[in-house]
């Protein structure tokens, strides 16, 4: 009786309770009559109320799992509960309008041992939303290409991703608990420090480019974002960086920047690059009241070796000359290519212009050092032209200017020398287009045309031979110098046909005096290395001497020794087909080039040329003499003739009979005569004058 008072007065508090829950609670006998339930449980659903006077759960149960996206498992569920009996269950179900409840199902024995089941049912779907928008979170952290690494505010890394694991080079576990700076290299610390003070003011960065370091403390490019990580609370309690590795944006960058820049055969500074330079060091040395020099280097002939041995053999030619030069200058001195075989040097600092002639005298001294490019030997020298600042030109473009104009005159004064800017050079490189263009044209008007020097044998004072030497008339400037006009006319491709009409007009000649009987000696032709390079020189040769009916005997070709230095399988071949004609071959100029004599053997020579230089000097000068005795002496073991040029005494001609030298020719003699001033000479020799 108490028992039932008691309960009496504890069903209000009961109600209380029940109706103060969270969940909306349900509680049915094992059959599923509903023997109670609190408010929430039909506002959560709603449950009609006239399904609630059924008083069955099972009728509630059908309308409630209309709403669920899978009513069936849902039942399912229920069912089961109903049939086991379990003494505790769970479940979550969904709705169609996206509301999820969790469910727990506890069976309860109460006294008397009736046992009922309470049921209770929890509106999750905010808790659930947060969940998942945390895993959404997560995956989106993880998934992303960029490195995320979260640090709280004393620098520990608290967490990161995978990209960052693949751009750091740390695992995950490895990295989490240590400090940033293990990613940081010393010079980035107090950039760091400046961020994490801007951090904690709640900023953020946008994006800078940066050095990491990579796991082994390899540097690496990478641009980045850091922002403030806060609690729920507002607070800042760390920093989170996106960081993106742009080493490869940063390589190609640097290699747009490098080809812009540089020159991609030779490594050196291009054009543009040369330029910046310049600008720098004329406001340098305007402040501070110094000298500059520009020095304009061009390779002497290099268009030869090109065309005859390839660019291949041209490129890595020009690889070492690029070597040479820069080890010979100054770190601070700029050495830069405009292209081709032209090079600039600036140098940064000078006081006095001795100091660049110096410098070019060291340029052309490493240059002209034999070459070993694969298999072949190669020989080159250098025309240099100077300009100093400010004397000879105060910017940039009137310095390369003036220094292009020297470089030219230094060519057209024989190449293999340097020169120094005057005012009157200007003037010069202008002359040389000109001389050019009225070079063009002077073949058509019949400008060109050969003299002859007389070629004397030393014994007997026979003319054994005559010299062909080429002569321009110029409109209206009288007599040109060959020295002046073929270099122009070898650097144009001129010489290609001026060479063919004049050797033609040679032959010619010649033909005509031995017809005549007025002359039975050899005609010396003087070929450039260019015409010998062309395929068909061999062709050109034999034409001529067809036509014009000569004896290939009676033909002497000149070379000079740069034709011999390269390409010495195709000069060989040519060589043997013109011996096998029996035209001749002389070495002209003979000393002044090439240091190896071992061509000697190789080659068809006939005769070689001593050049003048050595003869203009005997017969005092000692060394001069020994020169000359070493050659007569080398030819005469080789079998060869050997003749000296530039005989201008009778005491050169005697000292070269006395060492039995066979042959020579000179002023002695005569100088280069018109043709028919040629036969008069002939004539007057003689009768004895
Ligand atoms: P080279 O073939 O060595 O010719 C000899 C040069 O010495 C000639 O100068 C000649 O006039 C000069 N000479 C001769 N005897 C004496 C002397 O006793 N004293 C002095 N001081 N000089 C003497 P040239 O005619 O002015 O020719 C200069 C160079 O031009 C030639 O040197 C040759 O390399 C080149 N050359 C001339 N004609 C031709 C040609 O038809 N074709 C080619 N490719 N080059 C030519
Ligand atoms: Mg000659
Ligand atoms: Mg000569």
């Amino acid at each position: 009786m108490k028992k039932e008072s008691e309960l009496n007065n504890s069903l209000p508090v009961l109600k209380a309770a029940i109706e103060a829950t969270v969940d909306g609670l349900l509680v049915t006998d094992k059959q599923g009559k509903v023997l109670c339930y609190n408010q929430l449980y039909v506002d959560m659903w709603p449950i009609p109320s006239e399904l609630l006077t059924h008083a069955s759960h099972h009728a509630i149960l059908g309308y409630c799992a209309g709403q669920l996206r899978d009513p069936e498992r849902f039942l399912r569920s229920i069912e089961e509960i109903y049939a086991m009996l379990a003494p505790e269950s769970f479940d979550v179900f969904e709705f169609r309008d996206g509301r999820v409840f969790e469910r727990c199902a506890k069976v309860k024995t109460l006294e008397g041992s009736t046992a009922v089941l309470v049921w209770s049912f929890r509106d999750i779907t905010e808790r659930r939303q947060g969940e998942s928008y945390k895993a959404q979170l997560a995956a989106i952290v993880e998934s992303s290409n960029d490195a995320i690494v979260v640090k709280d505010l004393n620098g520990i890394i608290t967490s990161w991703n995978g990209a960052a694991e693949e751009l750091f080079g740390y695992r995950s576990s490895e990295i989490i608990g240590s400090s940033v700076l293990t990613l940081i290299p010393p010079d980035g610390l107090e950039e760091e420090n400046r961020i994490m003070n801007l951090i904690k003011s709640g900023k953020r960065t946008n994006h800078f480019e940066t050095v990491r370091w990579k796991k082994g403390k390899k540097p690496i490019d990478v641009s980045v974002t850091i922002s403030p990580v806060k609690d729920s609370a507002g607070n800042i309690i760390g920093a989170s960086k996106i960081a993106r590795d742009i080493t490869q944006r940063k390589e190609s960058q640097e290699r747009i920047e490098y080809l812009a820049h540089y020159d991609s055969l030779t490594g050196l500074p291009n054009r543009a690059l040369l330029a910046d330079r310049m600008r720098i060091a004329i406001e340098n040395a305007s402040r501070y009241s110094f000298r500059l020099a520009l020095l304009f280097v061009d390779l002497d002939r290099f268009k030869l070796i090109n065309d005859s041995l390839g660019h291949e053999i041209g490129d890595k030619l020009l690889k070492a000359v690029a070597g040479r030069m820069q080890s010979t200058v100054r770190q601070t001195d700029t050495v830069s290519r405009l292209g081709g075989d032209e090079f600039i040097v600036l140098l940064g600092q000078i006081h006095t212009a001795t100091d660049a002639a110096g410098v070019a005298e060291k340029l052309a001294a490493v240059l002209s050092q034999p070459y070993q490019i694969e298999q072949h030997k190669l020989l080159l020298t250098a025309s240099i032209g100077i300009s100093i600042y400010p004397d000879s030109g105060k910017d940039a473009s009137s310095l390369m200017r003036n220094a292009d104009a020297s470089m030219y005159s230094a060519k057209g004064q024989g190449r293999n020398r340097y020169q120094f800017y005057s005012e009157d050079l200007t003037s010069t490189s202008v002359e040389r287009l000109s001389l050019e263009h009225d070079l063009r044209g002077a073949l058509a008007r019949d400008e060109i045309f050969p003299v002859y020097q007389p070629q004397i044998e030393l014994a007997t004072g026979r003319v054994v031979g005559a010299e062909a030497l080429m002569r321009w008339e110029r409109l209206g400037q009288g007599l040109v110098s060959p020295a002046s006009f073929i270099p122009v006319a070898e650097d144009s491709g001129l010489i290609l046909s001026l060479g063919e009409h004049f050797l033609r007009e040679a032959c010619l000649q010649a033909r005509q005096w031995h017809e005549q009987q007025q002359f039975e000696g050899t005609i010396a032709v003087n070929v450039s290395a260019v015409q010998f390079r062309q395929n068909d020189f061999t062709d050109v040769v034999l034409r001529a001497l067809a036509d014009t009916g000569l004896s290939p005997e009676c033909l002497e070709l000149e070379v000079t020794e740069s034709v011999v230095m390269h390409g010495v399988e195709s000069v060989a071949q040519k060589m043997r087909i013109l011996e096998s004609h029996g035209i001749k071959l002389a070495i002209d100029d003979f000393g002044t080039g090439y240091s190896s004599l071992s061509y000697l053997r190789q080659f068809a020579i006939d005769r070689l040329k001593i050049d003048q230089c050595f003869v203009r000097d005997l017969p005092e000068n000692t060394d001069a003499k020994a020169i000359i005795c070493a050659i007569v002496a080398m030819g005469l073991s080789l079998g060869l003739r050997v003749m000296a040029e530039g005989v201008e005494t009778e005491a050169q001609a005697r000292f070269l009979q006395d060492i039995n030298c066979a042959e020579s020719q000179g002023y002695l003699y005569a100088k280069p005569m018109m043709p028919n001033d040629f036969e008069a000479w002939l004539k007057s020799r003689k009768s004895g004058f």
